[in-house]
């Protein structure tokens, strides 16, 4: 962090001599050198590794502190009852009550923190000196029945980037394929996947579905307005009762373990490649879902039966 700290007691606007032997005390079990008797600390380093250099006049003065020294820092000033200055511009103070404030020099008495002093700690410190942005507001997602959480499966990611398609940022972009001729460069925002406008401006389709193993509308819906997801291999969306499954994602040996029904499932598809038992089973551990071979996870809409469609390299 480049920045300078100064720990200064401040009575009526003038600076009044820190206690030294406190802050001894206080730095001492971290200096990394034996420190000389009767003399100021003048480097500490504290257990995550970070480091300052330390001068002693009237205040303190940590050079450049890590993350560990703050909570150094913030000791010293507990102890002694100082302010924290924040060097900077402009420079920040950082004081434990209301009293304190009104002692500070006056340009520095506005802008000041109070901080009770138990809460002083080097988290709070770090948080003044350079404050969190607030996250940003996201909208919520259109509903997409087949593909329900497209944040969960990795299709649909928060991004601060512009759609292709619409020319907004959303707030959320997709991340899945895109197929189709006359698709541009760029992604699209999920948005213009579940409203169908990427679709009929584009031609743009998401998923590949087989024909007849669902009505007309759920495969369109699947193909043209529900976010796509990257498989090794091409397969058509799958089918359960009639409609088309619901997707939860690629799984490996692991996450499939909680539905013996999807596990039952693939076995079936494994018998129906011809397969004995000992390859289906080397198959089913080996499901990795990170790498290849990866089993997806569906669930029907009707049955509520869960199955899954693999990779088979
Ligand atoms: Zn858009
Ligand atoms: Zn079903």
């Amino acid at each position: 962090m480049g920045f300078g700290i100064r720990v200064y007691t401040f009575r009526h606007g003038d600076i009044v001599p820190v206690d030294a032997s406190t802050v001894r005390e206080v730095l001492a079990p971290y200096a990394p050198y034996d420190v000389p008797e009767g003399e100021p600390v003048a480097w500490v380093r504290t257990a995550d590794g970070s480091e300052a250099d330390v001068y002693l006049d009237h205040g303190v003065s940590f050079d450049r502190p890590g993350r560990g020294v703050l909570d150094l820092v913030a000791e010293v000033a507990r102890r002694t009852g100082a302010a924290v200055l924040l060097l900077g511009n402009p420079a920040t103070a950082i004081v434990t009550s209301e009293e304190d404030r009104r002692h500070l020099p006056e340009d520095l008495r506005e802008g000041a923190v109070v901080v009770l002093p138990a809460a002083l700690t080097g988290k709070v410190i770090e948080q003044v000196v350079r404050p969190q942005p607030e996250p940003r507001f996201r909208p919520m997602l259109p509903p997409f029945p087949y593909h329900p959480d497209p944040v969960a499966t990795g299709s649909v990611i928060a991004a601060d980037e512009t759609c292709v398609c619409c020319g907004h940022d959303q707030g959320w972009i997709h991340t899945g394929p895109v197929y189709g001729a006359d698709v541009p460069d760029g992604r699209v925002c999920p948005y213009c996947i579940a409203f169908g406008t990427a679709a009929k401006r584009y031609g743009a389709y998401f998923n590949d579905v087989e024909a007849r193993r669902m009505p007309d509308e759920a495969a369109r819906r699947i193909r043209e307005r529900t976010p796509g997801f990257a498989t090794w291999q091409d397969w058509g969306w799958p089918a359960h009762c009639g409609d088309g499954g619901v997707f939860l994602g690629a799984a490996g040996a692991k996450e499939l373990r909680p539905y013996p029904d999807a596990l039952d499932h693939l076995r079936g598809l494994c018998a129906e490649w011809g397969w004995g038992p000992a390859q289906t089973e080397d198959f089913v551990a080996a499901l990795d879902k990170e790498g290849a071979p990866t089993a997806y996870l569906f669930r029907c809409r009707a049955c509520g039966t869960h199955f899954a469609q693999a990779d088979f390299t």
